[in-house]
């Protein structure tokens, strides 16, 4: 009996442990039934080459990884770990250092030998540029001082382990005096031409290096959908997939080549290149407020459809680095977040590199976040949740503590020796462990592997990855991947090739908004009339992360170096009838004077009305304070004029003559009402040294304006959608379907000449399915009209020997206006139903023309990847819902169908 009891007993409990749990996971919202999703095929997303993640494994490397930090103290292991500012070992107060900067021998020996720090970042809390020369003191002096501290045991050949120098390059070396100052990363997303990006940032790369440091805190991979948000400027703007594209672009400009795929391998980057740092991991560019680290609620299923896919490419091409995010996502600060830092991120994105907080980010877990009572348990969890490096970076408490808090057990030693291989792995990868005997970077890690493990056979290491010495000294160093292994000349900072790049880039992100009666270009014999406070100020068309922290120091105003100009400058050396209403001493416009006359009197108004001529034209140059992170938030998406630019804007247009407005932000503002009174617009963003020089070119009809928006341009401040919504946020108040009704569409930017598109045409891509797969693909019935471009489509049905990988689409392109141009073809792809609501429409590809002649014609063939079809569905995972899409570029449409279920992993 009491045997029967126990079985009962048993199968209840079982009972309780099956239904049990999937009551308690899947609560009952008043359905009858659960809604099933359909069945799913699942395929490797790199079965279609999407992916191309490297599999290359080099045991040899990470057991000799193993070693040396097996041959570490905790001590040292945990200085690798700590990150201080330049201001901590420098004279002076660490936000305040004594000019001309130089470091205080007693502090970096604490640094060094006390505290063994790993890496170092900044220039003094960002206060500003070093010149070429005092970095090279500042970084010959540190390596001397890790030389002798920081010695590897049993190299064999005095190995010492490097400090990580980090910075923030942001967009070019901006704390590097006479570096090259492209234009902010949002107007690079505006020339939607990756290649550009791409070199961009290799020139960053090598100015960045030139000056000795090895690691670029840069890109930033936030997606901006909340225009409010300070940091708005810094990002590719609002669309997952340019973003994409933009930062993959970014990393192989900034690692190189070799840069990509290796961070399961023992490759490492040149030295004329630097480690990216991917930021900031995830979700940091949608507080709600918009204010900069105030908390974001976001939903898992939307951080992965929206925020992830930027970072997962980036660390599937090899980004060596990341920083966390400083904010709180659904009331967790993603600093102590294990599912977001060590799940997500080490198990499923298999990130190999390195996780570095952002600034004082762990003590403001007890300072700011209040989630933990102390410091001790502050650095606890951010430790526990899977931080490896932690930007302290004004103090050694994170240092002290987190050695302690191993000596009684709270972090275990495992959790530490992880972290320090991360960051050891990535110095060796960017190529910053030198062999003090042969100059050579290459081999430090052969001899330790010689040294360090005995089981290891010499044969063996030099059919290794690692690269070998070179024998004479006088040769450059190559490795076997081709790269270069000789410092980088400091000639290279400002060098002209690079100003010329930051020029193209320039005139290639400017984006024509509005051209009425085709206001522009402006003609030779007209006399321009300029005003507003960006008409003559750098520090408006560079913005933040110039020079200083904030960009905003008086002394940048005017750039002493003429090829650097002012608007007015450029203006005034192509044009010979060029007038500003601004102080061009000072550059101040905003209490304008104008031929000694102060705004507002008599005589200055009577000035201007003898001045003005019937060939005038007003240019109102328009800017925003330069600021980023919290200094930087606004409180207001307007872009208020001040009193004196509404006075002369309404001047002008009372005496009928044009306007050609020109905005110099790094964001949508609300400027509805400006904008329609202009007869022209410009978007030029924030657009760098060169800015000037490009929106001369512009406004003279040297540079054909092909930018393109990056973003949504809001027509009313309450009322902010992306180009990609959903159906039912086009409801409008008559229940029509016209309340997604922007100022300016996303992808949206003229051209002073006119392009048709023509002969467009989807073909499905295909590949033979493997002989394994029995999944059939199931059948179909022509539906009408639909086109279905399948070769091999027969009687609505798909021949189940094959399986689709992408489309191709095709296109022709004809200049039909008078000037040559280029355009940029945007295939967009609507899935017309689908188990989450899909969005209106999604960018899916796109591609640059190249100059297309009056009356040319072009043939474009770009290709849709399969993935593009794919969305994150209510399981999160990633799939593809068989049905019909509509793909389009311009008017031009075709709908497809795609014939099964897949799950893409
Ligand atoms: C910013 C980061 C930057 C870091 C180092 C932080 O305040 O959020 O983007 O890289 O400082 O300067």
């Amino acid at each position: 009996m009491s045997n029967l009891y126990t079985q009962i007993f048993r199968l209840l409990l079982v009972c309780v442990l099956i239904f049990g749990k999937s009551l308690i996971a899947t609560p009952n919202l008043g359905q009858q039934t659960a809604p099933t999703l359909p069945k799913f095929r699942v395929v490797k997303a790199d079965r279609w080459g999407i992916l191309n993640k490297s599999t290359l494994e080099d045991t040899l490397f990470d057991r000799v990884l193993d070693q040396i930090v097996a041959s570490m103290s905790l001590e040292e292991k945990v200085g690798q770990m700590t990150q201080i500012d330049l201001g901590v070992i420098a004279v002076g107060e660490p936000c305040a250092l004594t000019q001309p900067v130089s470091l205080d021998a007693e502090k970096l020996k604490t640094a060094i030998e006390k505290y063994h720090i790993g890496s170092i970042l900044n220039v003094g809390c960002g206060s500003g540029e070093l010149n070429i020369n005092e970095w090279k003191r500042i970084i010959a002096q540190i390596k001397t001082a890790e030389i002798a501290a920081n010695k590897l045991k049993n190299s064999g050949n005095n190995a010492h382990i490097p400090i990580f120098y980090g910075i923030d390059a942001i967009h070019g070396a901006n704390y590097t005096t006479g570096a090259t100052l492209f234009p902010q990363q949002i107007a690079q997303a505006a020339t939607w031409n990756p290649e550009m990006v791409k070199k961009a940032a290799e020139a960053t790369a090598r100015e960045v290096r030139a000056s000795g440091l090895d690691w670029n805190f840069s890109p930033v991979v936030d997606l901006a959908r909340q225009p409010l948000w300070s940091r708005y400027f810094e990002t590719f703007g609002e669309d997952v997939f340019l973003n994409q594209i933009l930062v993959k672009s970014m990393i192989s400009g900034y690692q190189g080549a070799n840069g990509l795929n290796f961070m399961n391998s023992s490759k490492q980057i040149g030295t004329d290149y630097v480690a990216a740092c991917l930021k900031h991991f995830l979700g940091y560019g949608m507080p709600l407020s918009g204010k900069d680290r105030t908390p974001a609620w976001i939903p898992e299923r939307e951080l992965r459809e929206y925020y992830l896919p930027g970072f997962q490419k980036a660390i599937e091409m090899g980004a060596m680095t990341l920083m966390i995010n400083s904010g709180e996502i659904n009331g967790t600060p993603v600093h102590i977040n294990y599912d977001i830092l060590t799940k997500l991120l080490r198990h499923e994105l298999n990130f190999k590199g390195i996780a570095v907080t952002d600034w004082e980010d762990i003590y403001k877990l007890h300072h700011t976040h209040k989630v933990a009572a102390s410091l001790e348990e502050a650095v606890k969890l951010a430790i526990n949740a899977g931080v490896d490096m932690s930007m302290t970076p004004n103090d050694y408490q994170f240092t002290e503590i987190l050695i302690d808090l191993v000596k009684k057990g709270d972090v275990p030693m495992w959790r530490i020796d992880e972290s320090v291989k991360r960051i050891l792995r990535v110095k060796h990868k960017a190529g910053i462990f030198v062999d003090p005997e042969s100059q050579s970077v290459f081999n430090v890690f052969n001899h330790l592997a010689v040294n360090h493990s005995s089981s290891v056979n010499s044969t063996s290491i030099q059919e290794s990855k690692l690269g070998a010495p070179s024998a004479d000294k006088n040769i450059p160093r190559k490795n076997k991947e081709n790269t270069t292994t000789k410092p980088v000349s400091t000639e290279i900072i400002g060098s002209p090739a690079h100003q010329q790049l930051a020029l193209s880039i320039a005139e290639e992100s400017i984006t024509l908004l509005k051209n009425e009666q085709q206001a522009l270009p402006l003609r030779n014999d007209q006399q321009i009339i300029l005003f507003g406070d960006a008409a003559h100020n750098m520090n408006l068309l560079n913005g933040a992360w110039t020079h200083t922290w904030q960009g905003d120091d008086e002394k940048y105003r005017i750039s002493t170096n003429p090829e650097t100009p002012t608007l007015f400058q450029a203006l005034s050396q192509q044009h010979s009838k060029v007038i500003c209403l601004c102080d061009t001493v000072s550059g101040k416009s905003d209490s304008v004077t104008f031929n000694n006359h102060v705004f507002g009197s008599k005589k200055y108004w009577k000035n201007l009305d003898k001045m003005v001529r019937s060939n005038t034209v007003a240019v109102l140059s328009l800017g925003e304070k330069p600021g980023t992170e919290i200094p930087g938030n606004i409180n207001d998406l307007n872009l208020e004029l001040s009193e004196s630019n509404k006075q002369l804007f309404d001047y002008f247009k009372r005496k009928n003559i044009p306007v050609v407005l020109i905005l110099n932000t790094g964001r949508p503002r609300i400027v509805t009402s400006l904008v329609e009174k202009s007869d022209a617009v410009l978007q030029a963003y924030l657009s760098g040294d060169f800015g000037g020089k490009a929106i001369s070119n512009t406004l003279l009809g040297k540079n054909n304006p092909n930018g393109k928006l990056p973003y949504t341009y809001p027509r009313f401040a309450g009322d902010i959608l992306h180009y990609d919504h959903k159906h039912t946020e086009k409801n409008d108040t008559k229940f029509g379907k016209t309340a997604y009704n922007p100022l300016f569409d996303f992808g949206h930017g003229l051209s002073y000449t006119e392009f048709e598109y023509k002969n467009f045409k989807v073909i499905a891509q295909k590949l033979p399915r493997s002989i394994n797969d029995s999944t059939m693909i199931e059948q179909r019935t022509s539906s009408g009209d639909k086109s279905i471009p399948l070769d091999d489509i027969e009687n609505g049905q798909l021949t189940r020997n094959w399986e689709i990988y992408g489309y191709t689409v095709d296109i022709d392109i004809t200049n039909t206006g008078k000037v040559a141009g280029r355009d940029v073809i945007q295939i967009y792809l609507s899935d017309e139903f689908a188990s989450i609501t899909p969005s209106a429409k999604r960018l899916v590809a796109f591609e640059k023309t190249s100059v297309i002649l009056p009356n040319e014609t072009q043939h474009y063939r770009l290709f849709i990847e399969l993935e593009q079809l794919s969305f994150i569905n209510k399981d999160l995972k990633r799939v593809v819902e068989k049905g019909d899409f509509t793909i389009s570029v311009n008017q031009l449409s075709q709908t497809i169908y795609f014939p099964e279920n897949i799950e893409i992993k």
